[in-house]
C-alpha cells in the first residue's frame, strides 16, 4: 500500500475474504506501538461492510446506505415496527424496576392465556422471538394438565 510516484490505482484481490472481517484497507485506522489493547473505534469501523445480495460485492454500507455501488440491489431494509403507546417517564430504580417486571409478566401471563390454540401460541412465540419448541411446549403441558385432572 506505499504509494508510487508513476500509479495511481490499486488493484486489491481478497481471495481469503478479510475484508468481512477487517474491514476495507482504505478505511481509516488507528495504528499504535503502544502495545494498548486495541480501542473500540477500530471494531466501529468494521461494522459497516456489507455484501450485496445481488452480485456479492462488498461494499461500505456507510457510503452506500441504500443500494449496491457495483449492480444497484437495493438492499431490504426491515421496517421498524411502529409502536405507539401513552406512557409516562419514570425515573428507574430497584422499585420501579420491580414494578415493571411484575406487570411486563402478569401482562405475558395473560397473553399466553390468551392463546388458545397450538397455531396461537405458535403465532405469540413469533412475535415474541421464541423458537416452535417453546409453543409445543405450553401446548404438551396444557394437555397434561388437562389430563391430570380429569384422570
Ligand atoms: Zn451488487
Amino acid at each position: 500500500m506505499r504509494p508510487h510516484e508513476t500509479k495511481t490505482d490499486c488493484i486489491i484481490l481478497d481471495h481469503a475474504g478479510l475484508t468481512y472481517a477487517h474491514g476495507f484497507v482504505d478505511m481509516p485506522r488507528i495504528w499504535t506501538l503502544d502495545g494498548k489493547p486495541k480501542k473500540k473505534k477500530d471494531d466501529a469501523l468494521v461494522i459497516g461492510v456489507h455484501v450485496c445480495e445481488g452480485c456479492f460485492c462488498a461494499y461500505s454500507k456507510a457510503e452506500y446506505p441504500n443500494a449496491c455501488p457495483e449492480c444497484g440491489f437495493i438492499t431490504k431494509r426491515p421496517e421498524p415496527p411502529q409502536v405507539r403507546a401513552e406512557g409516562e417517564l419514570v425515573e428507574l430504580n430497584a422499585d420501579t424496576m420491580a414494578l415493571y417486571k411484575a406487570k411486563r409478566q402478569q401482562q405475558q401471563r395473560e397473553e399466553r392465556k390468551a392463546a388458545r390454540t397450538l397455531e396461537q401460541l405458535i403465532e405469540l412465540g413469533k412475535q415474541r422471538g421464541y423458537k416452535e419448541g417453546w409453543a409445543h411446549k405450553i401446548h404438551t403441558e396444557r394437555k397434561q394438565w388437562v389430563v391430570n385432572r380429569h384422570g
